[in-house]
């Protein structure tokens, strides 16, 4: 995947917290019904109302370009904004890089909602280092990326790419990281239309499993469309969508199904009942359906019995 180097970007999609220390200890840990990739030493202690949400209220004690959200946390709001401004800046910097597929997969989704009528709320990723503090309470580094539907974000420490090539074995490359991206937008999506209620229910046709192999369809639908999707400028901002994009995000896929987690990463045992994703098949089955058709009523993983 390639960017075009004449693309505007839009950085203010992306706020960036690391280096501000948020994650320590106080409070409960982020509860991922539904939100993350469903890693390894996922914990869940609920305890959302500890939170009223990060706030993006502006604190006077910051110096200039840092904006306040929530105590001790502070988003570094003119680093990004500096250096990525082009297509350019995505293809030689990493940030930037990510700072493109979160454009792109919005572009596609407010032109997608546009189409059906509806409107689009974008929604922001925030980087953090460590740890952060959440509208859905704190989360370390190993929850994995996640979406935190009450305060609408995407949260990702960019390390975890990373470890899905050291620990889960995965190729990784660029597009591994937008497939994970878009399905974290693929949960916003489910937010706004609702559809994030019916994620209730581990097991293996469970609405968990439901909801996140929908999230990995509309990931697939995003990459169908990132190539023709216009940017306001009117020019698509992704070039091209190469085979070897798509092998990486099916490579991805399958280093994250459950059976994969829990056979090769956890006990050794596969428990279908403690099933909160789908298993690696399937979760390549949806990304492929999304990618295949284009069309995200395709991802119907609520009214099918043929999850794969
Ligand atoms: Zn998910």
């Amino acid at each position: 995947m390639r960017f075009d180097d004449n693309a505007g970007l839009d950085s203010s999609e992306v706020q960036d917290l690391r280096g501000s220390g948020g994650g320590g200890g106080i409070g409960g840990r982020v509860a991922l019904g539904g939100g993350g990739l469903g890693l390894v030493g996922l914990v869940i202690y609920f305890l959302m109302s500890q939170f009223g949400g990060a706030s993006s209220a502006p604190n006077p004690a910051s110096g200039p370009g840092l904006g306040s959200v929530g105590s001790g946390q502070q988003v570094d709001a003119t680093t990004l904004a500096q250096k990525c401004r082009t297509g350019a800046d995505a293809n030689r910097d990493h940030d930037c890089a990510v700072v493109a597929i979160v454009n792109s997969v919005q572009d596609y989704w407010t032109q997608q909602f546009t189409r059906s009528s509806q409107t689009y709320r974008k929604a922001t990723t925030r980087f953090f280092n460590g740890g952060v503090r959440t509208g859905c309470g704190s989360a370390t580094s190993d929850t994995g990326p996640f979406y935190c539907p009450a305060d609408s974000h995407v949260y990702i420490d960019l390390s975890f790419f990373n470890e899905l090539k050291t620990r889960f074995g995965a190729k990784g490359g660029l597009f591994t990281e937008a497939y994970v991206l878009a399905h974290e937008y693929g949960h916003h999506v489910q937010n706004l239309t609702g559809t994030s209620k019916r994620g209730n229910g581990s097991g293996p046709t469970g609405g968990s499993v439901r909801l996140e192999l929908q999230a990995d369809c509309y990931a697939g639908v995003w990459a169908n469309h990132a190539s023709t999707t216009p940017t306001e400028s009117g020019k698509p901002l992704v070039q091209d969508v190469t085979k070897d994009d798509i092998s990486r995000a099916l490579d991805t896929a399958a280093r994250i199904g459950d059976d994969y987690i829990q056979s090769k990463l956890g006990s050794g045992h596969v428990n279908e009942s403690s099933f909160t994703h789908g298993t690696s098949k399937q979760r390549e089955k949806w990304f492929t359906t999304g990618f295949q058709t284009g069309q995200p009523a395709r991802c119907n993983t609520f009214s099918t019995n043929d999850l794969g």
